[in-house]
Protein backbone atom coordinates (compact mmCIF):
# COMPACT_ATOMS: atom_id res chain seq x y z
CA UNK A 1 0.00 0.00 0.00
CA UNK A 2 1.17 3.31 -0.35
CA UNK A 3 -0.09 6.73 1.91
CA UNK A 4 -0.31 9.85 -0.01
CA UNK A 5 -1.01 13.79 0.85
CA UNK A 6 0.21 17.03 0.71
CA UNK A 7 2.90 18.04 3.13
CA UNK A 8 1.68 18.47 6.76
CA UNK A 9 -1.22 16.65 5.88
CA UNK A 10 -0.21 14.08 8.63
CA UNK A 11 0.83 11.62 6.63
CA UNK A 12 4.01 10.29 8.37
CA UNK A 13 2.02 10.19 11.78
CA UNK A 14 -0.60 8.16 10.55
CA UNK A 15 1.82 5.56 8.22
CA UNK A 16 3.36 5.32 11.42
CA UNK A 17 -0.01 4.18 13.05
CA UNK A 18 -0.81 1.96 10.52
CA UNK A 19 2.33 0.27 10.75
CA UNK A 20 2.05 -0.57 14.31
CA UNK A 21 -1.60 -1.74 13.76
CA UNK A 22 -1.24 -3.48 10.95
CA UNK A 23 2.27 -5.05 12.03
CA UNK A 24 3.78 -4.01 8.39
CA UNK A 25 6.58 -1.91 7.84
CA UNK A 26 6.73 2.17 6.64
CA UNK A 27 8.75 3.17 4.03
CA UNK A 28 9.40 6.73 4.14
CA UNK A 29 11.56 7.83 1.20
CA UNK A 30 11.89 11.71 3.54
CA UNK A 31 13.25 9.49 6.23
CA UNK A 32 15.46 7.80 4.51
CA UNK A 33 16.86 10.96 2.95
CA UNK A 34 17.01 12.83 6.60
CA UNK A 35 18.71 10.00 8.16
CA UNK A 36 21.29 10.34 4.84
CA UNK A 37 21.80 14.34 5.53
CA UNK A 38 21.84 13.92 9.16
CA UNK A 39 24.69 11.27 9.04
CA UNK A 40 26.26 13.21 6.25
CA UNK A 41 26.88 10.52 4.16
CA UNK A 42 27.53 10.89 0.27
CA UNK A 43 23.77 10.41 -0.47
CA UNK A 44 23.26 12.94 2.21
CA UNK A 45 25.20 15.30 0.77
CA UNK A 46 24.04 14.53 -2.82
CA UNK A 47 20.27 15.30 -1.62
CA UNK A 48 20.50 18.15 1.15
CA UNK A 49 19.87 20.87 -1.44
CA UNK A 50 16.78 18.98 -2.91
CA UNK A 51 15.47 18.46 0.55
CA UNK A 52 16.27 22.14 1.76
CA UNK A 53 14.44 23.83 -1.19
CA UNK A 54 11.60 21.70 -1.03
CA UNK A 55 12.44 20.30 -4.12
CA UNK A 56 12.16 16.60 -5.51
CA UNK A 57 15.04 14.88 -5.57
CA UNK A 58 15.85 13.04 -9.00
CA UNK A 59 13.91 10.45 -9.72
CA UNK A 60 17.04 8.09 -10.79
CA UNK A 61 18.37 8.69 -6.57
CA UNK A 62 14.76 8.37 -5.13
CA UNK A 63 14.00 5.33 -7.50
CA UNK A 64 17.32 3.61 -6.61
CA UNK A 65 16.73 3.87 -2.88
CA UNK A 66 13.19 2.78 -3.19
CA UNK A 67 14.23 -0.44 -5.34
CA UNK A 68 17.19 -1.34 -2.63
CA UNK A 69 14.93 -0.63 0.20
CA UNK A 70 11.87 -3.44 -1.15
CA UNK A 71 14.79 -5.90 -1.99
CA UNK A 72 15.00 -6.25 1.98
CA UNK A 73 13.53 -9.01 3.78
CA UNK A 74 11.61 -6.85 6.65
CA UNK A 75 9.00 -6.22 3.39
CA UNK A 76 8.00 -9.77 2.04
CA UNK A 77 4.84 -9.75 3.64
CA UNK A 78 3.87 -6.32 2.13
CA UNK A 79 4.72 -2.45 2.93
CA UNK A 80 3.61 0.95 3.75
CA UNK A 81 5.40 3.72 1.07
CA UNK A 82 5.24 6.84 2.65
CA UNK A 83 5.93 9.94 0.20
CA UNK A 84 7.18 7.71 -2.62
CA UNK A 85 6.04 8.02 -5.46
CA UNK A 86 5.68 11.52 -5.79
CA UNK A 87 5.02 12.15 -9.24
CA UNK A 88 4.20 9.58 -12.30
CA UNK A 89 7.69 8.42 -13.90
CA UNK A 90 7.92 7.25 -9.65
CA UNK A 91 4.69 5.19 -10.05
CA UNK A 92 5.59 3.58 -13.24
CA UNK A 93 8.97 2.69 -11.67
CA UNK A 94 7.11 0.95 -8.71
CA UNK A 95 5.04 -1.00 -11.27
CA UNK A 96 8.31 -2.48 -12.63
CA UNK A 97 10.00 -3.34 -9.29
CA UNK A 98 6.89 -5.04 -7.91
CA UNK A 99 5.83 -6.51 -10.82
CA UNK A 100 9.29 -8.53 -11.15
CA UNK A 101 8.37 -9.96 -7.63
CA UNK A 102 4.88 -11.13 -8.91
CA UNK A 103 3.04 -7.81 -7.15
CA UNK A 104 0.95 -4.95 -7.75
CA UNK A 105 -0.01 -2.12 -5.43
CA UNK A 106 -3.51 -2.95 -3.36
CA UNK A 107 -4.18 0.23 -2.31
CA UNK A 108 -3.25 4.03 -2.02
CA UNK A 109 -4.40 6.02 0.55
CA UNK A 110 -4.72 9.70 -0.04
CA UNK A 111 -5.59 11.89 2.76
CA UNK A 112 -7.07 15.67 1.84
CA UNK A 113 -6.13 18.76 3.65
CA UNK A 114 -6.97 22.38 2.69
CA UNK A 115 -3.68 24.78 1.53
CA UNK A 116 -4.57 27.05 4.34
CA UNK A 117 -4.82 24.29 7.08
CA UNK A 118 -1.25 23.08 5.76
CA UNK A 119 0.22 26.33 5.73
CA UNK A 120 -0.77 27.19 8.76
CA UNK A 121 0.22 22.91 10.22
CA UNK A 122 3.65 23.55 8.74
CA UNK A 123 4.60 26.37 10.14
CA UNK A 124 3.98 25.56 13.75
CA UNK A 125 5.45 21.67 12.71
CA UNK A 126 8.72 24.21 12.09
CA UNK A 127 8.88 25.70 15.35
CA UNK A 128 8.80 22.65 16.93
CA UNK A 129 10.72 19.89 14.81
CA UNK A 130 13.17 22.74 13.64
CA UNK A 131 13.16 20.99 9.62
CA UNK A 132 14.81 22.83 7.25
CA UNK A 133 12.57 22.51 4.88
CA UNK A 134 9.35 24.40 7.02
CA UNK A 135 9.68 28.11 6.11
CA UNK A 136 7.24 29.48 4.80
CA UNK A 137 8.29 29.97 1.53
CA UNK A 138 9.62 26.49 0.62
CA UNK A 139 6.19 25.15 2.15
CA UNK A 140 4.25 26.96 -0.69
CA UNK A 141 6.52 25.80 -3.25
CA UNK A 142 6.14 21.97 -1.81
CA UNK A 143 2.40 22.54 -1.91
CA UNK A 144 2.61 23.41 -5.33
CA UNK A 145 4.88 20.47 -6.42
CA UNK A 146 2.25 18.28 -4.67
CA UNK A 147 -0.68 19.81 -7.47
CA UNK A 148 1.37 19.70 -10.59
CA UNK A 149 3.15 16.53 -9.62
CA UNK A 150 1.86 14.32 -7.05
CA UNK A 151 -1.89 14.06 -7.54
CA UNK A 152 -1.84 12.71 -10.89
CA UNK A 153 -0.44 9.91 -9.20
CA UNK A 154 -3.62 9.72 -7.08
CA UNK A 155 -5.55 10.62 -10.59
CA UNK A 156 -3.47 7.30 -12.02
CA UNK A 157 -4.55 5.60 -8.73
CA UNK A 158 -8.27 6.16 -8.88
CA UNK A 159 -8.31 4.96 -12.28
CA UNK A 160 -7.05 1.66 -11.49
CA UNK A 161 -9.85 1.29 -8.76
CA UNK A 162 -7.06 1.36 -5.80
CA UNK A 163 -7.45 5.07 -4.68
CA UNK A 164 -8.67 5.60 -0.89
CA UNK A 165 -9.03 8.85 -0.47
CA UNK A 166 -9.75 10.28 3.24
CA UNK A 167 -10.52 13.21 4.92
CA UNK A 168 -7.49 14.80 6.57
CA UNK A 169 -9.18 17.36 8.72
CA UNK A 170 -9.91 16.50 12.09
CA UNK A 171 -8.17 15.23 15.08
CA UNK A 172 -5.51 12.24 14.71
CA UNK A 173 -7.88 9.67 16.56
CA UNK A 174 -10.61 10.87 13.41
CA UNK A 175 -8.58 10.56 10.52
CA UNK A 176 -6.55 7.11 11.52
CA UNK A 177 -10.17 5.66 12.39
CA UNK A 178 -11.25 7.00 8.51
CA UNK A 179 -8.53 5.38 7.47
CA UNK A 180 -9.44 1.92 9.10
CA UNK A 181 -12.89 2.23 7.92
CA UNK A 182 -11.65 2.75 4.17
CA UNK A 183 -9.25 -0.07 4.43
CA UNK A 184 -11.89 -2.32 6.26
CA UNK A 185 -14.67 -1.16 3.99
CA UNK A 186 -12.38 -2.51 0.23
CA UNK A 187 -10.51 -5.34 2.16
CA UNK A 188 -13.55 -7.13 3.94
CA UNK A 189 -11.81 -10.17 3.92
CA UNK A 190 -8.82 -8.95 5.99
CA UNK A 191 -11.17 -6.65 8.30
CA UNK A 192 -9.91 -9.14 11.21
CA UNK A 193 -6.73 -7.63 10.98
CA UNK A 194 -7.68 -4.27 11.46
P1 LIG B 1 8.58 14.05 3.13
O1 LIG B 1 9.12 13.67 4.46
O2 LIG B 1 7.81 12.94 2.45
O3 LIG B 1 7.79 15.34 3.18
O4 LIG B 1 9.84 14.35 2.17
C1 LIG B 1 10.77 15.36 2.48
C2 LIG B 1 11.60 15.70 1.25
O5 LIG B 1 12.32 14.55 0.81
C3 LIG B 1 10.80 16.15 0.03
O6 LIG B 1 10.46 17.53 0.06
C4 LIG B 1 11.78 15.82 -1.10
O7 LIG B 1 12.83 16.77 -1.16
C5 LIG B 1 12.38 14.50 -0.61
N1 LIG B 1 11.57 13.35 -1.06
C6 LIG B 1 10.88 12.48 -0.29
N2 LIG B 1 10.28 11.54 -1.02
C7 LIG B 1 10.60 11.82 -2.32
C8 LIG B 1 10.26 11.22 -3.57
N3 LIG B 1 9.47 10.15 -3.63
N4 LIG B 1 10.78 11.79 -4.69
C9 LIG B 1 11.59 12.86 -4.64
N5 LIG B 1 11.92 13.49 -3.50
C10 LIG B 1 11.43 12.97 -2.34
Amino acid sequence: MLIMGPPGCGKGTQAERLSRHLGITVVSTGEVFRDHVKNRTPLGREVIVHLDAGDLVPDTLTNRVVRERLDQDDVRGGFLLDGYPRNTAQLAELDVILAANGHGLDAALELSVDDAELVRRLLHRATLAGRSDDTEDVIRHRLELYHHETEPVAAACSRRGILLSVDGMGSEDQIFDRLLAALRASFPDAAAAT
